[in-house]
């Protein structure tokens, strides 16, 4: 039986992150440390990073992703340790995790095997609190808007159109659906409320999207909360809470350090969710890597489809930023599903599903190139791929002309990514003509089009006749101008995520728009998009524990 990556991570002796720190030229006073392995990038050293030159970024993205797991974080970690192998001052900025999948199904997102992030145990759980202060910032809005009404509701807002939800960092999905205020008068208004899980939270969006706490501050403030009897939006800056908001993320707003398993500095800060949010880390995290290290490896959430397209829609649009080289991972098991192979049948060598499946490896890779940007596809490397299989996957990119890279990191850590590195460098040197796919100046029906044609091979868009409503009422308040953020199904390039593979002769339906205003973006919502999960039969929770040495088992 291989290591669990808990085993393997507990193996590691981990530097003090001082020296971690040391290495790529940050002076330990410029650290606010938490404990002697983590810390958080000081406000003044921040600040003082602004006026440096920014570094190569290489983006990791996926096929979309099956039961079988394509290895994104495992890979970005792996490349990172490579890359510094290879003599390259490199740094990683991956997205915080959240409590509500650890505890459920998903497992740990500090990468796997011998590709981590330490201390995996402290990562995957209340690391450094930003998790909270998020948490409490969305929080106070909530007891801001009752306590609002409650005390005589100047604003003349309607308990039935409170859009901004209370929020928690589980899976709870009894939370999804409430009732608040019940009992007597004292307890304030009794209306119909929801919890979203917190890195669903508009707050986490924005901390994303931030370029400083000013940016924090003034983006809080342009939140919407509901609408009054009269259907006039209301701001949070109506509510004139956004100071306090950002007083309480002061600290979360820095980014944090860690290091892998091979001692290289990782940042890691801010983890939206990649459906009804962005799905990439902070851009202040984002950027310090890039003026700190000459090549910044960075993941985005879910496949190409959705993360990828985001991160270089939304997030490289808004922050100005200019990629240079996207590594696409896939897996001989994920592929073989999309090929029409079920899960359970995973371990049989199967050549034909594999080529079947290439399609749906064949459509990412057109989206990037759409882009203009250059790849290489990373075959993140199973114990269960047979040699047959990885001679096809290997063959099958020769014969279309696609760069690729068997990946080991999983076993080996940087050494199993060394060919990939000597690609991803290659690939930086090379002129590209990355731009979004869509102005921002279009209309929201065209933007969303562009996005379906373009990156999931749609025929068109539908939109319900709710949708048509909210298109109009943002056109009216002048909210139309901005990058959208597609909901959509992880599973599938469609919106039916149960069609594997590059379907085609289909159309998306888009049945709601909701406005993030703060973010900065528009959420465009296609099929049920849960922002609350819940727990499945057996939990990990289950599984877990503490002795009484404080040796923790179980967290994957
Ligand atoms: P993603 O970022 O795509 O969600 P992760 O990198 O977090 O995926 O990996 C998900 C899980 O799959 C982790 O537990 C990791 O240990 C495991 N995993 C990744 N790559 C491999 C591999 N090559 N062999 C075995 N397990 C792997």
């Amino acid at each position: 039986m291989s290591k669990s990556d808990l085993e393997i991570a507990q193996e590691c002796v981990l530097e003090p992150i001082e020296k971690v720190a040391a290495k790529i030229g940050i002076p330990s006073d410029c650290l606010e440390h938490y404990g002697k392995y983590k810390a958080k990038l000081s406000f003044d050293f921040i600040k003082e990073l602004e006026n440096k030159e920014m570094g190569k970024l290489v983006l990791v993205t996926a096929i979309n992703p099956t039961k079988a797991g394509e290895g994104k974080s495992t890979t970005t970690v792996g490349l990172g340790d490579a890359l510094n192998q290879i003599g390259k001052k490199s740094m990683m900025a991956l997205r915080e995790p959240s409590l509500g999948p650890v505890f459920g199904l998903k497992g740990g997102a500090a990468g796997g095997g011998y590709a981590q992030v330490v201390p995996m145990e402290d990562i995957n759980l209340h690391f450094t609190g930003d998790m909270h202060a998020i948490t409490t910032a969305n929080n106070l809005v909530c007891a801001m808007i009752d306590n609002h009404i409650h005390q005589g509701n100047e604003l003349n807002i309607d308990p039935e159109k409170i859009t901004f939800k209370r929020c928690l960092d589980m899976n709870d999905r009894t939370l999804r659906d409430i009732t608040i205020g019940q009992g007597s008068k004292a307890n304030g208004v009794e209306r119909k409320d929801g919890f979203n899980i917190t890195v669903a939270s508009e707050v986490m969006a924005a901390l994303c999207l931030a370029s400083d706490l000013m940016d924090l501050k003034k983006r809080f403030g342009e939140m919407l909360v509901a609408y009054t009897y009269e259907d006039k939006p209301v701001y949070i800056k109506d509510l004139k809470c956004e100071g306090a908001m950002a007083m309480v993320m002061k600290d979360a707003i820095l980014p944090n350090i860690v290091q892998t398993l091979e001692h290289n500095p990782v940042l890691i800060h801010g983890g939206p969710f990649a459906n009804i949010a962005h799905g990439c880390n902070s851009v202040i995290a984002t950027k310090a890597c890039l003026r700190l290290a000459d090549y910044t490896v960075t993941e985005a959430g879910f496949g190409a489809d959705l993360g990828a397209e985001k991160f270089l829609d939304i997030k490289c649009r808004l922050a100005d930023l200019h990629p240079n080289a996207v590594v696409i991972v896939a897996t001989v098991r994920a592929l073989k599903q999309h090929g029409g192979v079920a899960y359970e049948d995973l371990k049989e060598e199967n050549v034909q599903a594999l080529l079947d499946g290439c399609q749906n490896l064949a459509k990412h890779i057109d989206t990037i190139q759409q882009f203009g940007l250059p790849y290489v596809v990373a075959i993140n490397q199973f114990v269960s791929d047979t040699d047959k299989e990885i001679e096809a996957l290997e063959n099958w990119c020769k014969e279309n002309g696609h760069p690729m890279s068997l990946s080991t990191v999983w076993a080996n850590g940087g050494k199993g990514a060394i060919d990939l590195a000597n690609k991803v460098v290659e690939l930086c040197e090379k002129e590209n003509t990355y731009a979004p796919l869509y102005d921002v100046n279009k209309s929201i029906e065209e933007k969303i089009t562009t996005i379906a044609q373009k990156v999931y091979g749609a025929d068109g868009v539908e939109f319900t006749e709710e949708a048509k409503a909210q298109i109009e009422t943002f056109n009216k308040n002048g909210w139309d101008k901005l990058p959208i953020c597609m909901a959509k199904t992880q599973m599938s390039l469609s919106d039916n995520g149960s069609v594997m593979g590059r379907p085609t002769g289909f159309k998306i339906t888009v049945r709601e728009l909701r406005p993030s205003l703060g973010a900065g973006f528009i959420v465009a919502l296609t099929g049920k998009v849960l922002t609350m999960p819940g727990l499945p039969k057996h939990p990990s929770a289950l599984d877990m524990d503490i002795d009484e040495n404080g040796k923790i088992t179980g967290l994957f």
